[in-house]
C-alpha cells in the first residue's frame, strides 16, 4: 500500500513537472518560447548540460587568477597592436567564424582588460585620426586631425606648423629613450593610425603634397604625411615595415615635387652608417640579411589585400610581418634598451566599412595570429604587450540564432514573415545604397606583461600611452622608475602639514 502511493505520487510530479518549469521558462527564457513555436530543437554539446563542466570552467579561472603575481619589472619592450574598427560584437563574430562561440582569440586570453572611451574632442564618436592622436600621443584632440592639439583645427596648416600645438607619440618618447621603434600596418604606412607614431597634420587626407595643393594649402610648408615620414625626426628614425604608398609595383606614384621618398630614406639611413633594406615582396622579406638594422617594405600601391584575396607567395601575412619586425627591433642601434612596435590589422576597419563581415572576421583571425607570433617570441617578464582598437563599428549580433548557426545566415523570420539575418549594420550599403559605414563608440583594451594591470575599469582612451610609458620608464610623466618617488614627495607635504596642525593643537 505504501508503495503504491509513493508511485502515485511521484508520477504525478513527473507528469506536472514539465508543465510547470514551461510555464516559469517561458517568461523568463525567450529562447524556450521560440523553440515551443517553431518545434524546432536545438543541438546542444553534451558536456555543457552538465554542472560539473560549468562549475569546473569557473573554479579553473578563479585558480589562475589567484596564482597570478602582478609584473612589476620595468617593460623592456613594449609591442602595441592596434585592430582598427575592432568592436566588440566583431570578437564574437570572429570568435564563431574561427571555431565556435566558445573560441578564444589569442589577445582574449591576457589577464588584463579595460573599456576605452573613444570619443574625441569636437566629434561624440572618432575617427582613427583623432583615435591615433590619443592612444599613441596620450592627448585628445578633434577628429580629421593627427598628432596635433584641439587648438588645430581641420585644415589649419598655420597652428599645425607651432610647435606647442604637436603632439608627440609614445613612439618618439621610447627614441628619446634611446629605444628603437617600428610600424606594421596592412593598411598604408601614410593612413590616420600608423600616421598618429611620427606626422603632425591637420587633415588626415593630405598624404601627398598633391593632396595638401588641392587644399590650397602650400606643400613646401604644409609637409604632407609622406614627406614627414622619411624627413621629420619621428618618422625618419623608424624601423619601417609597413605596407605604403610609395611603389614599386608597377603603380604610379603620386607625388608632383619629383621627390623619390624610397631612396631619400635609403640614402639618409645608409649615410648614417646602417645597413637599410627597402623590399617589396614577401620572399625578400623573408630573406631579409641578419645584419639588416633598417627595414622599408611596402607590398602594395594601397592597402594591402584582405587576407582572403591575398597572393600568398608574393604578399606577407601579418604575422610575417609581425615575425620580421620583432626580429629587427630586436637587434641593431639601440636594442640592448629595446624596442616599441606598433601593428595594425588595418583592414578590419575596411571590411566593415564595406558590409563585409565575412573579410571584417577573418582580418581579425589574422591579427589574432599576429598576436600570437608576439607572445611566442616575447618574455611577458620584460615585453609589455597592448591590443586595442581606436574605435567600433555599427555591425551587431542578434536574432536568437541556433549554437554553431553559421554566423552569416539567417536564423529565421519574424512575426511579420521577414527574414532575419544574424549580422546587421545601423547603416552603410546595407540600409541605403551606395551608403557609408559609420563608425562607433567604445572598445577594449587587453594587456599582459609588466603594469598590464594598470589597464582595468573604464578608462579615457588617451590613457593608454602614458600606462605604457610608465611601465618602459619613458616620456615626461610618472614612471615605474619614479612613480614611487614621486608620489611619496606628492603625499610629504600634506603628511607635514597635517601633523603641523596636530601639534599646534594639541600644544
Ligand atoms: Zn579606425
Amino acid at each position: 500500500m505504501q508503495v503504491t502511493l509513493i508511485l502515485i505520487v511521484l508520477c504525478g510530479w513527473v507528469f506536472a513537472r514539465p508543465e510547470t518549469a514551461q510555464e516559469e521558462l517561458d517568461e523568463n527564457n525567450y529562447h524556450l518560447q521560440i523553440e515551443r513555436r517553431t518545434g524546432k530543437s536545438r543541438t546542444v554539446n553534451s558536456r555543457e548540460t552538465t554542472s560539473s563542466y560549468w562549475n569546473q570552467n569557473a573554479q579553473n579561472l578563479i585558480a589562475e587568477k589567484i596564482g597570478r603575481t602582478l609584473n612589476q619589472n620595468v617593460a623592456k619592450n613594449v609591442i602595441f597592436f592596434l585592430g582598427d574598427g575592432l568592436s566588440i560584437p566583431t570578437l564574437a563574430g570572429a570568435r564563431v567564424y574561427y571555431g565556435g562561440e566558445e573560441k578564444e582569440l589569442a589577445f582574449e586570453k591576457l589577464p588584463y582588460l579595460a573599456l576605452s572611451k573613444t570619443y574625441c574632442v569636437d566629434a561624440q564618436t572618432a575617427d582613427s585620426a583623432c583615435t591615433t592622436t590619443a592612444y599613441l600621443g596620450g592627448v585628445k584632440n578633434n577628429i580629421g586631425t593627427i598628432g596635433v592639439t584641439a587648438a588645430v583645427a581641420e585644415d589649419d596648416c598655420d597652428a599645425m606648423l607651432v610647435e606647442e600645438n604637436q603632439v608627440l607619440s609614445v613612439a618618439r618618447w621610447f627614441q628619446n629613450a634611446g629605444k628603437r621603434t617600428g610600424i606594421v600596418t596592412t593598411s598604408t604606412v601614410t593612413d590616420a593610425s600608423p600616421a598618429g607614431a611620427y606626422a603632425h597634420i591637420a587633415n588626415r587626407n593630405w598624404q601627398t603634397d598633391a593632396t595638401v595643393e588641392a587644399s590650397g594649402k602650400n606643400a613646401t610648408t604644409c609637409r604632407d604625411i609622406t614627406y614627414q615620414l622619411v624627413k621629420w625626426d619621428t618618422g625618419k628614425n623608424e624601423v619601417f615595415l609597413p605596407n605604403g604608398t610609395l611603389d614599386p609595383l608597377g603603380n604610379e606614384g603620386g607625388r608632383t615635387d619629383n621627390l623619390n621618398l624610397i631612396d631619400e630614406w635609403l640614402k639618409d639611413r645608409t649615410e648614417e652608417g646602417n645597413v637599410a633594406e627597402y623590399v617589396w615582396n614577401r620572399t625578400a622579406l623573408l630573406n631579409i640579411g641578419d645584419d639588416t638594422d633598417y627595414v622599408l617594405g611596402l607590398f602594395s600601391g594601397g592597402y594591402m589585400s584582405y587576407n582572403l584575396d591575398r597572393n600568398t607567395t608574393l604578399t606577407p601575412s601579418l604575422e610575417e610581418m609581425t615575425e620580421i619586425a620583432i626580429k629587427i627591433a630586436s637587434k641593431g642601434k639601440g636594442a640592448e634598451n629595446g624596442y616599441f612596435l606598433f601593428i595594425e590589422g588595418g583592414r578590419i576597419d575596411h571590411a566593415h566599412h564595406e558590409v563585409k563581415a565575412q573579410k571584417s572576421f577573418d582580418e581579425t583571425v589574422e591579427f589574432s595570429k599576429a598576436i600570437q607570433k608576439a607572445l611566442d617570441l616575447t618574455n611577458e617578464e620584460e615585453t609589455l604587450i597592448v591590443v586595442t582598437a581606436d574605435h567600433a563599428h555599427t555591425m551587431s549580433i542578434s536574432g536568437y540564432p541556433d549554437r554553431n548557426h553559421s554566423i552569416f545566415g539567417s536564423p529565421g523570420t519574424d512575426g511579420n514573415g521577414l527574414t532575419r539575418l544574424t549580422i546587421n549594420y545601423a547603416n552603410g550599403p546595407g540600409f541605403i545604397p551606395n551608403g557609408y559605414n559609420y563608425e562607433n563608440d567604445t572598445t577594449t583594451i587587453h594587456a599582459n606583461g609588466p603594469w598590464a594591470h594598470l589597464f582595468s575599469g573604464v578608462v579615457e582612451q588617451n590613457v593608454i600611452p602614458h600606462i605604457i610609458a610608465y611601465s618602459a620608464c619613458v616620456g615626461d610623466g610618472l614612471t615605474a622608475c619614479s612613480g614611487a618617488l614621486k608620489i611619496v614627495t606628492n603625499l610629504t607635504l600634506p603628511l607635514l602639514l597635517v601633523v603641523l596642525m596636530l601639534h599646534l593643537l594639541t600644544a
